[in-house]
């Protein structure tokens, strides 16, 4: 693990005044040399007009500072919900409209729930699903890719199994152009045992390809394995815990792929990403964690 090259971020913001710029100003604030981002905010459809020589010294500072763009992520607003077919017109035109976003801004990953069928079925929302997504791609042909996430499987929620995966991209003409992001926290909460990671990554390479990793979210779960709930907890202080983690995070098939924490702030008031990724660097878990963090911020 001494050679390991290790890419590792946060979520952090993107505001109206400085962008992307601000976005990596925090990203280096943490110690990270990739980040994840929305491009505006994540419940709504208001988007303010990219302004190209904000991106130009974000791209800049990024090198500067070690910072791959290759590596960085973009998150789609969470109100794109494919599964649902009476929202399809609404979720394809805003995806692509995201994926013009990422581009203009020199990012090659959007990340995407798949979506909730809302009561309409699995095999219904997985349909709505496909057709939304070759819709998306038939009229986006750019370099930006969607990387469809693991989901915890909470309420209707498509996509907490790989196979529900696996059927979307079957369907997706230029699936080519289809990747996945892994979620720890959805993993664990989906049933996936995380104490045998080896073998979940087995299946995922059996099922979908090892090839098609294009990101993983590295959170620690409030719950219990196959709780279906999607609650965040900082690294090490949930029941996934430090050592699992830390497994996954410095697994040597998974090298090259940026991992992003998206663990909550502490008090809802201080980000913990700086420490967390202090700990994860040193592998070593820091039991006084919080407090560390609660007396650096205050
Ligand atoms: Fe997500
Ligand atoms: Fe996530
Ligand atoms: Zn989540």
């Amino acid at each position: 693990m001494e050679n390991y090259k290790l890419w590792i971020g946060s979520h952090v913001s993107f505001n109206k005044s400085e962008q992307l710029v601000a976005s990596v100003k925090e990203a280096i604030s943490y110690g990270a040399n990739t980040f994840m981002f929305y491009t505006g905010a994540p419940q709504n459809t208001v988007r303010t007009e990219i302004d190209d020589f904000k991106t130009i010294e974000a791209m800049k500072l990024m090198k500067k500072n070690g910072i791959d763009i290759s590596k960085v992520i973009v998150h789609a607003p969470y109100i794109i919900n494919l599964a649902n077919r009476k929202n399809l017109d609404f979720g394809t035109s805003f995806l692509i409209q995201e994926l013009e976003r990422c581009e203009q801004l020199g990012m090659r990953y959007l990340v995407l729930h798949p979506g909730s069928h809302v009561g309409l079925g699995i095999d219904e929302g997985i349909h709505s699903i496909i057709d939304g997504l070759n819709k998306v791609l038939k009229s986006y042909h750019g370099n930006t890719k969607i990387l469809l996430e693991t989901m915890a499987g909470k309420g209707s929620e498509i996509g907490s199994s790989f196979l529900e995966l696996k059927k979307i991209i079957d369907g997706v003409t230029y699936s080519n152009r289809l990747g996945i992001c892994l979620d720890t926290c959805h993993l664990n909460d989906a049933g996936y045992d995380l104490s045998n990671f080896n073998q979940v990554l087995d299946e995922f390479d059996q099922v979908i390809g090892l090839d098609k990793i294009g990101c993983i979210h590295i959170n620690d779960s409030k719950n219990e394995k196959a709780s279906h709930k999607d609650r965040h907890e900082n690294i090490g202080f949930g029941t996934i815990g430090f050592e699992k983690l830390i497994n996954i995070i410095y697994h040597p098939k998974l090298e090259n792929i940026p991992k992003i924490l998206e663990t909550p702030y502490i008090n809802g008031d201080y980000p913990p990403y700086k420490q967390e990724i202090e700990m994860i660097r040193n592998q070593k878990f820091e039991e006084n964690l919080i407090d560390k963090i609660i007396s650096f911020y205050s």
